[in-house]
């Protein structure tokens, strides 16, 4: 999949995601910068970034595009951030969700102070009634917070923001929920949640060998 923000560039013979630079010249956590027809792309490591990988291992249809309102949760430093505000570029806007100072504070000053798009958002995702920077609904929701109650946490932020046929990605960090359990057992148990709760599954996608134990849903939300 392709789209202007989002380009497979050959980089030493294997094929790399990456995207358009929305600040020319900065490189947000060591990326390489990449010149591809003219314009200036950022090199998207699946092995640093859990939607990377995803793309990697063949997620069907990117959600989120240009124009796109994301409620990001988990945002830590904003590796993953930074990607998702090149992809929905100036008339978008990235609501990034973190509650740890420390990181957040990486959040702001190397990402959300340099991209308008970028609302960082200091609070629990388990409080979503606390967001008062967001306004109207999201397009997509995209969690990964490695929370044992991850699930019930993303469901109740897509009830208060998601809209009517928008998607969520929910990263499922297996071992965060049940370490004896198999993981391929952990993420279907999490997907029929899901289903039990409006969602209808699209894709579910497993992330090895960039992240062990760990998958991605893809759904969306009928009610
Ligand atoms: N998504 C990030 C990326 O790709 O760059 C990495 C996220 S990291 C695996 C998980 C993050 O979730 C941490 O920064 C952690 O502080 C945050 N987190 C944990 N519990 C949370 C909660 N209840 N609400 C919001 N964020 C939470």
């Amino acid at each position: 999949m392709e789209s202007d923000a989002i380009r497979w560039i050959s980089v030493n013979g294997e094929k790399n995601a990456a995207t358009l630079n929305l600040v020319k010249g900065d490189s947000v956590y060591g990326e390489k910068l990449v010149k591809h027809e003219g314009e200036e792309y950022r090199l998207w490591d699946p092995f640093r970034s859990k939607l990377a990988a995803a793309l990697k291992k063949g997620m069907k249809n990117m959600p989120i595009k240009n124009g796109s309102k994301v409620l990001y949760l988990g945002a830590s430093t904003g590796t993953t951030v930074s990607h998702v505000s090149d992809i929905v570029g100036p008339s978008g806007i990235v609501f990034a969700v973190e509650p740890a100072t420390r990181v957040a504070r990486e959040l702001i000053e190397n990402v959300a102070s340099k991209r308008k798009n970028v609302l960082p958002i200091l609070e629990d995702a388990r409080k979503p009634q606390s967001y008062f920077a967001v306004f109207g609904k999201v397009d997509v929701v995209y969690c990964d917070i490695a929370q044992p109650d991850q699930t019930d946490i993303a469901i109740a932020n897509c009830a208060a923001y998601l809209k009517q046929g928008g998607v969520m990605l929910l990263v499922v960090k297996t071992r965060s929920i049940d370490v004896t359990m198999d993981p391929r057992a952990v993420v279907t148990q999490e997907a029929s949640k899901l289903e039990k709760n409006g969602f209808a599954i699209e894709q579910i996608i497993n992330l090895e060998p960039f992240d062990r134990d760990h998958g991605m849903i893809y759904c969306i939300f009928r009610s």
